[in-house]
């Protein structure tokens, strides 16, 4: 807001709606005592930033509010909520515990953002809201187009519960080429959302959603019967990838609901793939390794997806036996262009080997990286060079296309006669 439109809204306050980042763990892990001293000890830092004019008021929970009074420019909130997230990100000791925690907080204006508190207090949580989507321990003013950002979440959220039931989503492939028989090995599974008004939905924009309200575990297991049940009636033995959520994992019925899959569509699990991203393993935790042990009795693949964007991954290796690594596009972007690209690829096919794990390259484009991973003795290539994710009807012309018309011998006797005819 400039400063000249402030002096004419007279004098103001502002709420400051605020959470602290990591206080569930903190209770998960040290316990409710811990807990409740912890939002004492946060509740005097508070009141040691704020002057006498202002309020600090507890909301439930880990939210706190203050009312800050007579502001005498805008920048008196955002000076406040600076020292907050500053105060409050500095260690605490707790009965003999060092607790690192962080807050975000939301900033409304009264008048500009609304005159009521309820209305003050309910901008200030929308922007609490964007303040933690945009990274945590910061702070963001309410804006207008905040709230209809959130509106058009919520429509996402009441349309996405509807998908399953009404059918929307449809799977597509995109195969996968192996580069010493240069022919299809096997297709990856991509989910999407055909939405009745908005057509074609990405799941890099429903997925998330999905994962934070639960979803993806009946989307997932959908996922995984219809992968299953179409990859089952393909012509030859291509394996199947499908990509599984670090939610699911948490999950108890997903070992279930993998065995049930292969039941159902008759498919050989050594011909399923299961994709699963460095964050599956953030937590160490032994319950999720040993389920990944587990699928891999059932004969289960297990490759790591996205390889080289999360922040250990070489460590994530030593953890568990992947099968297969998918060093990410982002790597193979520039690796005609640069030399340090193609000295990193070589470097993961390197130590991939030594650990047995096989190596497919995502994203590939062009020739000359096609070329590249070729000479880097990379395994298997997926990307727009060869094809774009298509849908299940298109998956045999795309067989012939790739693979040449042998494989489809196999299976009909229809281009027997057209090869006769033409
Ligand atoms: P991902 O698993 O890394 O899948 C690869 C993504 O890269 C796909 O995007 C694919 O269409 C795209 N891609 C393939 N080749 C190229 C290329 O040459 N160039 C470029 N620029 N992109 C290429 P898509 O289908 O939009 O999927 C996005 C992400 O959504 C996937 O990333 C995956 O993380 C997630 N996803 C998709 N389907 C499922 C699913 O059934 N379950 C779960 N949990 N996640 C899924
Ligand atoms: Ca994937
Ligand atoms: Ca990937």
């Amino acid at each position: 807001m400039s400063t000249k439109r402030w002096r004419r809204l007279g004098a103001a306050w502002a709420a400051l709606c605020l959470d602290l980042d990591r206080f569930k763990a903190v209770n998960d892990t040290l316990g409710h005592p811990v807990g409740d001293l912890l939002l004492r000890a946060v509740a005097d830092r508070l009141l040691a930033c704020v002057r006498e004019t202002d309020v600090v008021a507890r909301l439930g929970g880990d939210e706190f509010a203050i009312v800050q009074a007579n502001l005498g420019r805008p920048e008196d909130a955002s000076e406040l909520a600076r020292r907050v997230v500053a105060t409050l990100s500095k260690p605490f000791e707790i009965d003999g515990h060092v607790i690192n925690v962080g807050t975000s907080i939301g900033i409304a204006i009264c008048p500009a953002d609304g005159s009521h508190v309820d209305r003050l207090v309910k901008s200030a949580d929308t922007a609490l809201y964007r303040a933690k989507a945009e990274g945590r321990n910061t702070f963001r003013f309410f804006e207008a187009r905040m709230e209809e950002r959130q509106r058009a979440r919520r429509e996402l959220e009441t349309d996405l519960r509807q998908a399953i039931a009404n059918q929307e989503f449809e799977l597509y492939y995109q195969p996968l080429v192996d580069l010493r028989s240069d022919r299809i090995s096997g297709f990856e599974a991509l989910i999407r959302w055909r939405h009745p008004e908005r057509g074609m939905i990405s799941p890099a924009e429903f997925i998330p959603l999905a994962e934070e309200m639960g979803l993806i575990v009946p989307i997932g297991d959908w996922v995984l019967r219809q992968a299953c049940r179409e990859a089952a009636s393909w012509p030859d033995a291509f394996k199947i990838a499908i990509n599984v959520s670090p939610v699911q994992f948490k999950n108890p019925g997903l070992i279930d609901c993998v065995e049930e899959a292969l039941r159902h569509s008759g498919l050989p699990a050594h011909r399923l793939e299961l994709e699963v991203t460095e964050t599956v393993l953030l937590a160490e935790n032994d319950a999720i390794l040993a389920t990944l042990h587990s699928l891999r009795d059932l004969g289960v693949h297990i490759s790591m997806d996205d390889f080289g964007t999360g922040y250990s991954s070489l460590s994530y290796l030593r953890s568990f036996p992947f099968d297969k690594i998918k060093i990410d596009q982002m790597f193979i972007r520039d690796l005609s262009t640069n030399t340090e690209a193609s000295a990193i690829i070589r470097a993961i096919v390197g130590l991939a080997t030594s650990f047995g794990m096989r190596i497919t390259a995502e994203g590939v484009e062009t020739p000359e990286q096609l070329k590249c991973l070729r000479l880097e003795g990379c395994h298997e290539v997926q990307g727009y060079l060869f094809s774009p994710p298509r849908p299940a009807a298109e998956i045999l012309a795309l067989i012939e296309t790739i693979n040449g018309p042998g494989d489809r011998l196999e299976f009909t006797e229809q281009p027997l006669l057209m090869l006769a005819t033409g």
